[in-house]
């Protein structure tokens, strides 16, 4: 896993959830909705599965509905609202959100200039627009910009609106046993150690819309589709091994990666740091660079060995596509030179200090005019 600096596009299966995986598909391979014994006992450790997510979230089990994703979560909800329903949803939402918002009445909720939905701002919308859900990510994919949800779902609470807090990138980097006091939670396990096409939508105690995916009366009647216990299994799993060991990690990392920073800063004085100002996930520094487009220096780190990004995976491969440098009001021209770096768990001083210098070396490269090594 050296040099891989992308975790916030996905991260490798922690070996808990490995092994929690295997285990449940050779003992509960059989379909929780069967009848006889084996299928009762696959149904009774996928509750106990809900039951411990919701103990590390801070929910109550049977507000958890299991899907195959963020993605799938964030459209499912967007889905269960009516056709002229009011949405406020913050400038810098990953497109699984701002996509399956479109064709309801969404009203764009500002962000200061630190990348940061301000509570005012959030109020005086409620006031005016009255809206029946707000949507803000916990914590953003493209600059790691922590948002104040518990500050903004109390404020909707006080005024009887829904609070949806799109998870993904808080989980398994932050504690979480908080987030059960936002109305519905979006959860994705591949982002945390878990394996791809798993995930969670947390649901109000007393909702019953979900019927996005319809079918067989699986996940009482929310969520059709024979449930993918191992995988579940594997992402609680994974949850659970990491959780105790994040302040660890985030006092550690977040250490390297001002480190890294200040290495940069060294050699590129003019270089933006996204968000800088704000509270920021440990592992995430999202850049403009002085000179040079992304897609250059990604290429030539590639061959380094290093993995980075342009921005959101999401998004790759869209010219200007990052979301949160432009709700920052920046130039087309700025946007062509946006980088990426997430590191992991586990990234060692050294990757980071082997990833400052070949920057640097990139940078001759790149002057030089010479072709890539
Ligand atoms: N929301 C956020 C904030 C994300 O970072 C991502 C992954 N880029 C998603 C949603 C989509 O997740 P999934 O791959 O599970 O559909």
């Amino acid at each position: 896993m050296k040099g891989y600096f992308d975790h916030n596009a996905t991260t490798p299966l922690h070996h808990a959830a490995r092994d929690a995986w295997l285990r449940a598909s050779e003992k509960h391979w059989h379909n929780p909705s069967s009848l006889y014994r084996d299928a009762g006992m696959a149904s009774q450790q996928l509750e106990s599965a809900r039951e411990r997510l919701g103990t590390l979230i801070g929910a109550d089990a049977e507000r958890i509905v299991f899907t195959s994703g963020a993605t799938e979560s964030n459209n499912a909800l967007f889905a269960s609202l009516p056709a002229d329903a009011v949405v406020l949803i913050s400038a810098i939402e990953h497109p699984s959100v701002r996509e399956a918002a479109r064709g309801r009445n969404v009203v764009e909720l500002p962000v200061n200039a630190a990348g940061l939905v301000e509570a005012e701002d959030l109020k005086r919308l409620i006031t005016s627009k009255r809206p029946s859900l707000v949507s803000v990510m916990a914590a953003n994919n493209e600059s790691g910009a922590l948002q104040p949800w518990s500050k903004l779902a109390a404020i909707c609470r006080e005024h009887g609106v829904w609070f949806h807090t799109d998870a993904a990138q808080w989980l398994g980097k932050l504690e979480a046993s908080n987030l059960g006091v936002c109305d519905f939670i979006t959860g994705s396990a591949h982002k945390f150690g878990g394996s791809k096409g798993c995930g969670f939508l947390v649901l109000p105690k007393e909702d019953s819309r979900l019927g996005f995916i319809r079918g067989g009366p699986q996940e009482q009647g929310r969520r059709a589709g024979t449930e993918n216990y191992p995988a579940i299994e594997a992402m609680v799993a994974a949850l659970e091994a990491i959780t105790p060991t994040l302040n660890e990690i985030e006092d550690k990392q977040s250490k390297l990666r001002d480190g890294f920073i200040t290495e940069m800063r060294a050699r590129f004085e003019s270089l933006r740091v996204i968000s800088e100002s704000a509270p920021r996930l440990w592992n995430t520094v999202l850049m403009v660079m002085p000179e040079h487009d992304n897609l250059k220096w990604l290429t030539r780190l590639s061959r380094r060995g290093f993995s980075i990004s342009t921005g959101s995976a999401c998004s790759t491969g869209k010219e200007g596509s990052s979301v949160v440098v432009t709700a920052l009001g920046a130039s087309v021209e700025e946007l062509k030179r946006v980088v990426r770096i997430s590191s992991g768990w586990e990234t060692p001083a050294a990757d980071w200090q082997a990833l400052a210098a070949a920057f640097v070396e990139v940078f001759e490269e790149l002057n030089r005019g010479g072709k890539p090594q």
